[in-house]
């Protein structure tokens, strides 16, 4: 499997070619052993003979794989999971799975260039190897032909992403990305921590590619821009034109109406962004 530079770090989530090889591999999986239930990562450890544990780390990682003689080891922190059974503590497990899966980083473990991993996961992380890891488990838990059903003859809204990730136990985060590739409505999605735009990425059909201010600065007639410039928290979704948020708009497009709905984390805001 061919994967890009592990240390790239930038605003252009994954290249598409990564997209494509981490969901094929992730699907992969998920049907081979779950074929018609839902995904467990613990079994896949097993199944493929990495141990596990549960412990308090503090704030020091939200999971970690460790390779100790050609043994792996998934260390999940429930510190800051809270406990085992957590949506957060399910990703983090598949996140660490994407380690093992993904050729170039399961060798760069058995060879000791990284013979420990620790990760903070859910798309917080800048690093590529982590986003790639992250990708991974999204598409591990919410594999594409469950999803596809659920959103047959559903209109668009927030209400959406909600139910998917209440009912495959995955982050509104994890569930709003894999939407955009899996989704049967074109959306954008928006990450932004501290004031600054950290990644962003949208469905092949979304009809702009382009940030108003470009790929760090969130624009000011946003929701997003409201929360960060004028400390106002819309919790429920609100109405954006397209030039609030987009770049490169015809002059007779401005005005276009699309829908812009909030997640506020402790640090971050995810912007989940549609027409109509
Ligand atoms: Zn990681």
């Amino acid at each position: 499997m061919m994967i890009e530079s592990s240390q790239k770090t930038n605003n252009n989530f994954l290249t598409n070619s990564d997209k494509l090889i981490l969901s094929e591999l992730a699907e992969g999986i998920a049907n081979y052993y779950f074929y018609n239930g839902a995904v467990n990562p613990e079994v896949i450890a097993s199944e493929n003979n990495i141990s596990y544990s549960y412990g308090n780390y503090k704030d020091s990682f939200d999971g970690m794989i460790e390779c100790f003689n050609k043994d792996f080891h998934i260390y999940i922190n429930i510190d800051r999971l809270e406990h085992a059974y957590t949506e957060r503590a399910r990703f983090t497990f598949a996140h660490e799975l994407g380690h093992f899966f993904i050729d170039e980083q399961r060798n760069a473990l058995l060879l000791g260039l990284s013979p420990s991993h620790s990760c903070f996961t859910d798309f917080s992380s800048k690093n590529y190897a982590e986003r790639q890891a992250d990708y991974f488990a999204s598409c591990l838990l919410l594999p594409q032909n469950k999803i596809e059903t659920d959103c047959l003859k559903r209109k668009f809204s927030f209400q959406l992403i909600s139910e998917l990730s209440k009912k495959y136990q995955v982050s509104l985060t994890a569930t709003a990305i894999r939407f955009t590739i899996i989704g049967n409505y074109p959306i954008m999605v928006v990450y932004s921590v501290g004031g600054k735009i950290s990644w962003y990425c949208y469905s092949k059909d979304f009809p702009y590619w382009s940030l108003r201010h470009g790929k760090i600065k969130i624009p000011e007639n946003t929701v997003a821009g409201d929360y960060f410039y004028n400390q106002v928290t819309s919790k429920s979704t609100q109405e954006v034109f397209a030039s609030d948020w987009f770049d490169n708009v015809f002059e007779s497009h401005t005005r276009r109406k699309f829908n812009e709905h909030c997640v506020f984390g402790t640090k971050s805001i995810l912007s989940i962004i549609w027409e109509g």
